[in-house]
């Protein structure tokens, strides 16, 4: 917990549950980022946390923005961006929305498949567009596989077909799967882009930009590589697969930008076994998965939990929400432990909880209000 998260919670005692970030950390995190890779552009994704707050700060960094949707196209420019900083990434649009988009001046979009290009072409023509190829995911706690992207052979002919239409063949873009710890993942991804690229310039077509996506991590459980890490693998790759003829680059990151930068703080509610014989205590917090930790689905995402009994014995738990749906139970498989002393009304921390939460809590499910946020 950083120093001004800490004064916070003791000026403020806020009602739990909350989110409060950092948003020194994310300012840090952006110039890390930009650090290790300084001849990328970045193009935050908007949909990890869209506080208006982290938008003005990363407008003021020199920020590009990744949106998802009209509304997120807004988010940015009401921050002060201009759309010329903005791109439309999201690969399933209506037709409506890329042209508001374009009419508010967007002129980069992703697309992975004909009918998405003709729809660009149609409602936005002009733009510059760049085709998602499919990764495996492999290695990503949160993997993003298969429902976006095509394989590289159709890349290839989607953007010669672009070459015919009233678009930009601009690029290629992929994502390795979020929270992706392992560094050879890019370079995968790498090897097809560059084929893609040779194709279509033996065809008289030349590409631009790669888009490598996000997939960044952010500390939870699990020792993390370091940006700098990230930067020299991809550097690598970029040169290995691209000589001296090396495309212009951007970086979508969203966890890695806010994830460390926000904690959660949360009440437990209680404290139960269901038999005499229970080997394991039953934790209830006031947060749960329709609170914002959606990304515990399947356990996948495993955060490090704080309590004011750290220094004590600690036994086994299953963590769970508080609202009366049984999906409802945060990590049961995996190995949690919690201090013998835990006590009903502690108030207990979920660290690097800054992406990926308010965006993810449910309106009014059960009657519990949509996650609380403070950005200081
Ligand atoms: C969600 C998303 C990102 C951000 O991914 P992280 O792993 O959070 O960095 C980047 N690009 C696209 C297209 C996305 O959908």
């Amino acid at each position: 917990m950083t120093e001004k998260i800490a004064r916070f919670f003791a000026e403020n005692t806020p009602a739990t549950p909350c989110l409060v970030v950092d948003l020194d950390v994310v300012a840090n995190n952006y110039a890390n980022l930009h650090d290790a890779l300084p001849e990328a552009r970045i193009f935050y994704a908007v949909k990890a946390n869209p506080a208006p707050e982290i938008l003005k700060l990363l407008v003021g960094q020199g920020s590009c923005f990744d949106t998802a949707s009209v509304p997120e196209i807004q988010y940015c420019l009401d921050a002060g961006a201009t759309a010329d900083r903005i791109s439309f990434g999201n690969t399933i649009k209506k037709a409506s929305d890329i042209a508001r988009a374009h009419a508010l001046g967007i002129s980069l979009f992703a697309f992975d498949s004909l009918e998405e290009l003709e729809k660009i072409a149609e409602h936005a023509p002009g733009a510059r567009v760049f085709c998602r190829i499919l990764t495996s995911g492999e290695g990503a706690d949160w993997p993003l596989s298969r429902k976006f992207g095509c394989e590289p052979e159709m890349a290839t002919e989607l953007l010669l077909a672009a070459s015919t239409m009233n678009v930009v063949p601009y690029g290629v873009s992929f994502h390795v799967g979020s929270q992706q710890r392992d560094l050879t993942q890019w370079d995968k991804a790498l090897a097809q882009t560059a084929e893609i690229f040779h194709n279509l310039e033996e065809k008289g077509v030349m590409l631009r930009m790669v888009n490598l996506g996000g997939g960044f991590a952010t500390r939870y459980l699990k020792d993390i590589p370091s940006e700098g890490e990230y930067g020299n693998a991809i550097e690598a790759s970029l040169r290995k697969h691209f000589g001296n003829r090396l495309p212009e680059t951007i970086i979508e990151p969203g966890r890695s930008m806010v994830g460390n930068a926000g904690i959660i703080r949360s009440e437990v509610v209680l404290i139960s076994r269901k038999s005499h014989r229970d080997d394991r205590r039953w934790v209830y917090l006031d947060i749960g998965k329709f609170g914002g930790l959606a990304e515990t689905m399947d356990e996948a995402i495993k955060y490090k939990i704080q309590t004011p009994h750290d220094d004590s014995p600690a036994e086994p738990v299953i963590l769970a929400g508080p609202t009366c749906d049984s999906a409802d139970v945060l990590y049961e498989k995996t190995d949690y432990r919690l201090p013998v002393d835990l006590r009903i009304g502690d108030k207990i921390d979920i660290l690097a909880t800054g992406a990926y939460t308010t965006t993810y809590s449910a309106v009014n499910f059960n009657g519990f209000s949509p996650l609380a946020s403070y950005y200081i």
